[in-house]
């Protein structure tokens, strides 16, 4: 299980020459104490009973970890790191071996870690979350030095179920004492313009899926994200606001509230999926909406797949209490849906003449980022990156731009055909000065 690092020795030999150099040189050493030590190589391995996760690193930091449950995950936070690691070097095991664990229980010397992730969590703050396997306890987190860097290990025991459930019970408690206060709900600035909210998914710890290349889900529709952006900003229509601009984590419930406290008048969500079997023939974009039963197997799978972002990123998932049964909520949540519809079929059609669409691009299921009762509200998955043809494309900044240039065109027509709210707001006014 163990994974080469013998690739990396060059620059963990860096390492040391970059403490000379801060040594000799003050501006270096005032910059080394800013930025955020790097990480090269991790990797799992099992010790008798024991599974033991490590990271090669510059410096040692403090750490934090605890377990959570449901699903069960240890996670330890950190300072913010540089992770300069594939994020493929902690996935599960490709298929067929990861689909033979899925059927049958896992074998006592796979370990209890069955997949892992690292990444940066908000500015300042690192995670490593490790998928596990069954109950664990943590033996202990420290870090060591080794020739020319450090070594951070956490290591896990099996442990009994009871035990587990009282310590993830911890876990959240502490996550929820340490966790940031929301923040401030600012009035929306006065505009005339219609805000448009982009919504690149995933960030951070979170990379999303991973594809054929090295092709990480979180960077793809960035980029995306912002050419999108750039393109509404340059025709001066719109409000553009992003629910992230740098690669760091935002939860689902967050990037809903920014959408609903700015008001705005269009939420587009960008996305992009893989396959793990290898069936790389599925390829094309797909425009999702939401709705209480899926469309098909297809679009469950994926609803089911991207509303697991909090929980990868390490978040202990609090229950959502439920819909309010309200008359008014209701009928706004229905209205809003048929918008969402109509833009939903109009960007099908303008996407197609830079892209190339799924074999069946339309699809709707319960994505909990599409829930806002009051925001028209569509997801873009741009296309596979198990598709070695869609993975050149994504990848390539002239199909993005053509591309988002599309995405900006059905935006607009969008907005043409609808009645302006300003004449609505007007019409209200008039009807209330009695006239
Ligand atoms: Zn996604």
């Amino acid at each position: 299980m163990r994974q080469p690092v013998a690739s990396r020795l060059p620059q963990r030999a860096m390492f040391g020459a970059a403490v000379a150099l801060a040594l000799a040189a003050p501006v270096a050493e005032a910059r080394a104490e800013t930025a955020p030590p790097v990480a090269i190589a991790a990797h799992s391995e099992v010790q008798g009973r024991q599974t033991r996760l490590s990271f090669t690193m510059q410096s040692c930091v403090k750490t934090e970890a605890y377990l959570l449950g449901a699903p069960a995950r240890a996670v330890v936070d950190l300072p913010e790191v540089n992770f300069q690691i594939d994020p493929a070097d902690g996935a599960a095991a490709p298929a067929p071996a990861n689909e033979r664990r899925l059927t049958a229980p896992a074998a006592p010397t796979a370990g209890l870690i069955a997949s892992f992730r690292f990444g940066r969590l908000a500015p300042g703050k690192s995670r490593i979350v490790a998928d596990l396997t069954g109950p664990a306890e943590i033996v202990s987190v420290a870090c060591v030095p080794i020739p020319g860097a450090v070594e951070l290990t956490l290591v896990l025991a099996p442990s009994t179920d009871s035990a587990f459930k009282a310590a993830t019970r911890a876990g959240a408690r502490r996550q929820a004492l340490a966790a940031a206060p929301p923040p401030p709900l600012t009035a929306p600035l006065p505009s005339d313009k219609p805000v448009v909210v982009i919504d690149p998914g995933h960030g951070g710890v979170d990379s999303g899926a991973l594809g054929r290349n090295h092709a990480v889900e979180k960077s793809i529709v960035l980029d995306f994200a912002k050419a999108l952006g750039a393109q509404l900003s340059a025709g001066g229509h719109y409000r553009v606001v992003f629910t992230r601009e740098d690669d760091r984590f935002i939860s689902l419930g967050e990037r809903t509230r920014i959408a609903r406290r700015l008001n705005a008048a269009l939420f587009v969500s960008v996305h992009a999926d893989s396959l793990r079997r290898a069936d790389d023939d599925v390829s094309g974009a797909t425009i999702y909406t939401v709705s209480d039963r899926a469309s098909d197997a297809e679009a469950a799978r994926i609803a089911e797949h991207e509303n697991m972002a909090d929980s990868s990123a390490g978040e202990e998932i609090r229950q959502d209490s439920g819909d309010v049964n309200d008359i008014l909520l209701d009928l706004t949540r229905r209205e809003t849906r048929a918008f969402s519809g109509v833009f939903a079929r109009s960007l099908g059609e303008y996407f197609k003449v830079a892209a190339r669409l799924n074999k069946n691009p339309r699809r709707s299921a319960g994505f909990v980022v599409l829930k806002s009762p009051d925001v028209p509200s569509v997801l873009l998955e741009l296309g596979y990156l198990s598709n070695a043809r869609d993975v050149a494309d994504l990848t390539s900044p002239g199909w993005r731009d053509k591309a988002a240039a599309q995405v900006a065109k059905a935006i607009d027509r969008f907005f043409a055909e609808q009645r302006p709210p300003a004449a609505a707001a007007a019409l209200k006014a008039t009807q209330s000065a009695g006239n």
